[in-house]
């Protein structure tokens, strides 16, 4: 059975190396000329892993390692590997593997955030994890209770929320237009200190320019005054750049930012501390797995980010169930090299592909479906009476405050293939609550603090 794994991969890796130097190469020339390569995070130098016989022997190692069984030893090797050159695959594939089968579904994830942060050749990645998914998915007994609320906004089977980091230019020129031909909000990042006293240049938008994204529906979020990584800072440095970017975005915006993202996703407890005294959802792991179980943060764009690639982590997030937030940059252009852009082609697609697919995917900005994670957690459903053809049930949360008022997704499922009909109305209520049925289970809409709630259907 291993030894079977060991092949995939190597199959895997050699095909997808064999493939990455020829066909996609070529076919993205169009978009991406060849002097074009990923770039890793100093933006400078291209992803060409270094090799070097040490490497290869310790890779070698832990391979041995996970042939023993050997997983804590092959664990350590392999980490070391990823920190001596980061740049190559194997021991992020092998962490990876390794995680799944251990059924650690988070860890695995975050060993495919960092790879997208050195490299955009996912295919490899996405291929392994849905096919090493798929395998490990034992049939579990579902146990599903007869009321429960969603995890998702409709009952949607993932959540994605399109992030757009520092606000440059491009963005709002290249990427806003696509989403508002879908008809699809994301959520800009912007460091107010680097747009020059709001005047527009070539290189960030201007304050007119997030105007008109926030009219359009679309969310502003904080990043900081200037792009400076906030650990361990001095606190008077940690108040301006992020209290002091907030009050600039509310004075130029009209608007608070709900929303923050740590530059280079670099925080500590310090610096959580003091974003959480004025905004409310983080771009942190360490906020985000305590409203959701299944994060994922992976960084879009580079050379070799196809709408194949796309694809695939849509696929991944469908299957297994995410909240994923990708990490976007600015939208390639001729002029300008960045690091790790997205062509204006491949949104396209992607989010024509996304719209197809629009029966199991929420898609909306980072505030929104953290708000709703965020009240569901706080949100207990209890059941009063159930009879063969109707229940009562009441929702409270501990939040009081308007702003978590919110409608959730209350799913019932009451073990019929087929519903015909059905009603749902609060106590002292005149006007029944639209319902909608969906083969064997009903969607209703209830604010976090409702009581007496009655369905029946039959
Ligand atoms: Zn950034």
């Amino acid at each position: 059975m291993l030894t079977l794994w060991i092949r995939k991969i190597l199959f895997i890796l050699v095909f997808s190396f064999l493939f990455s130097s020829t066909g996609i190469a070529d076919s993205l020339s169009d978009d991406f000329p060849l002097e074009y390569d990923d770039y890793d995070h100093n933006h400078s130098s291209p992803y060409v892993p270094q090799k070097s016989p040490e490497i290869d022997d310790l890779v070698a190692k832990g391979e041995v390692f996970v042939k023993q069984k050997k997983i804590a030893e092959a664990i350590e090797i392999f980490k070391m590997v990823k920190k001596m050159e980061p740049r190559d695959p194997h021991a992020y594939i092998w962490l990876m593997e390794i995680y799944m089968r251990m059924n650690e579904k988070p860890k695995a994830l975050r060993i495919f955030e960092e790879i997208s942060k050195y490299s955009s050749r996912l295919n490899i990645f996405s291929d392994l994890t849905l096919r090493i998914s798929k395998e490990m998915s034992e049939e579990k007994p579902e146990h599903e209770p007869l009321v429960y609320i969603a995890p998702f906004k409709d009952d949607k089977k993932a959540a994605i929320s399109f992030n757009f980091d520092d606000g440059p230019k491009t963005v709002y020129t290249h990427a806003l237009p696509v989403f508002d031909t879908y008809g699809y909000k994301a959520t800009f990042f912007i460091n107010p200190g680097l747009m020059g006293d709001g005047r527009a240049d070539d290189t960030w938008a201007s304050w007119q320019d997030w105007k008109d994204a926030i009219r359009k529906g679309h969310e502003v979020g904080n990043h900081t005054v200037n792009h400076r990584v906030v650990a361990g800072i001095a606190d008077e440095d940690l108040e301006k750049q992020v209290n002091g970017s907030y009050d600039m975005i509310v004075q130029n915006l009209g608007r608070a930012p709900f929303s923050f993202a740590f530059p280079m996703d670099t925080s500590d407890q310090k610096s959580v501390q003091k974003v959480m005294e004025r905004h409310f959802a983080l771009r942190d792991h360490a906020v985000l797995d305590q409203v959701y179980e299944n994060i994922f943060i992976p960084i879009y764009g580079g050379r070799f980010f196809t709408p194949l690639v796309g694809e695939s982590l849509v696929k991944l997030a469908i299957e297994e169930r995410l909240w994923m937030i990708p990490q976007c940059h600015a939208v390639k252009t001729n002029e300008v090299d960045t690091y790790k852009p997205v062509t204006e082609r491949f949104l396209k697609e992607h989010l024509k592909y996304i719209k197809q697919n629009e029966k199991d995917l929420w898609v909306d900005t980072f505030v929104d479906v953290f708000l709703y994670l965020f009240v569901r957690r706080s949100t207990r459903i209890e059941i009063q009476e159930t009879l063969e053809h109707s229940v009562v049930f009441s929702m409270t949360s501990h939040l009081k405050n308007d702003k978590f008022g919110i409608p959730l997704t209350v799913v019932i499922k009451p073990g019929l293939t087929k519903i015909k009909e059905a009603s749902v109305k609060i106590k002292d209520q005149e006007a029944p609550v639209p319902v909608q049925i969906e083969e064997n289970k009903l969607l209703v809409r209830l604010p976090p603090n409702t009581s007496q709630v009655r369905v029946e259907w039959r």
